[in-house]
């Protein structure tokens, strides 16, 4: 029996979360949220359509984790502390088995973090899930794209390259999507809130990365005013993906893979050393470049600059 919108909102989406802050949450015409003193309101929004940013037949689970991840990510690379997020949801039919599973996803990577769903709209058409995510930090210690100066250190952090050679698979139907590891990397991304805590006050800039290392790197770059040299040496290849790839292919799907949602980031160089030191087991942190005063990224193995043959690049586009 479909569901009314009404029912659908108080059987899904009305969780308490406990956040002393929320002082009016779902319910009324708009949540009423306290921001601590002194801090600046960091808000990021992104949407997920069917079909472009998730398969038609993704565990709906997967989408509602997915959905949120990938906004706490980008308070995860502003430094931000994530407190409270909005969610609009578009769907061809109140399905309650889908409903249920999506908001399972949802909530749980939100509980895990804190963070209180105060609010959203909920409407019928193509399925469309937006989440904004509203957190805080100081201004002074945000990080910001626009601050790399020439001779920090470029760090990533965790696996990049995993998620896309994931979607890839997952594409080609080559593995059975629940249980691939190199799947659950593209579908259950992690948000490194934790590091971007980490980060505030040591990190002159950083970003996530979600269209590829390569590219999100460029944006970085551009933002600053800057260059950057990569070694690829040092790109972290993950066992995982050493597995299945050649290692030309590895190198390819860490430049270029995507929806990663790691964080790529810059340290000044008498830092670096303390950030490498700092990073738990869990996620490593990795120094793969440095800053250059000329603008553009160039790519060099062990000090000889390397030329990116456009065929990888083209087989990834
Ligand atoms: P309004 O007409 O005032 O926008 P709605 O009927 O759209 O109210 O929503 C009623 C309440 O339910 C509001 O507090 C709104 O924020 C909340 N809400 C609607 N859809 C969702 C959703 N998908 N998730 C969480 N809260 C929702
Ligand atoms: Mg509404």
């Amino acid at each position: 029996m479909p569901l009314g919108e009404f029912d659908l909102i108080e059987r899904f989406f009305s969780r308490g979360s406990g956040r002393r802050d929320v002082l009016l949450g779902v319910g009324d015409d708009a949540a009423l949220l306290e921001l601590p003193a002194g801090r600046a309101l960091v808000a990021a929004v992104d949407t997920l359509v069917e079909g472009r940013h998730f398969l038609p037949d993704a565990p709906p689970e997967s989408v509602g984790h997915q959905a949120l991840a990938v906004n706490l990510s980008d308070l995860a690379a502003m430094g931000a502390d994530p407190a409270w997020v909005l969610l609009s949801l578009s769907l061809p039919e109140s399905d309650a088995a889908w409903l249920q599973s999506f908001a399972t996803g949802l909530y749980s990577l939100a509980e895990r973090h804190g963070v209180a769903l105060v609010g959203g709209d909920t409407v019928r058409g193509p399925r469309v899930v937006t989440v904004t995510a509203l957190g805080s930090v100081e201004p002074a210690l945000a990080l910001r794209r626009d601050r790399a100066r020439p001779g920090d250190v470029l760090f990533v952090s965790g696996w990049p390259g995993e998620a896309g050679a994931g979607l890839e698979a997952l594409r080609r139907g080559t593995v059975q999507g629940d249980a691939d590891p190199l799947v659950r990397r593209y579908q259950y991304a992690e948000p490194r809130l934790g590091l971007g805590r980490a980060l505030r006050g040591v990190a002159s800039a950083a970003m996530d990365v979600s269209d590829g290392l390569y590219g999100d790197l460029q944006k970085l770059c551009r933002a600053s005013g800057v260059g950057a040299r990569l070694d690829l040496r040092c790109l972290p290849v993950s066992a995982e993906l050493a597995r299945r790839h050649s290692r030309a292919d590895c190198e390819r799907w860490v430049l270029f893979g995507g929806d990663d949602y790691e964080l790529l980031f810059t340290v000044p160089a008498e830092r670096a050393a303390g950030v490498e030191a700092a990073a738990p087991a869990a996620l490593p942190v990795h120094r793969i470049g440095v800053i250059e005063d000329k603008s553009g990224v160039r790519c060099e193995r062990g000090g000889r600059v390397e030329e990116l043959r456009g065929g990888g690049y083209d087989h990834f586009a």
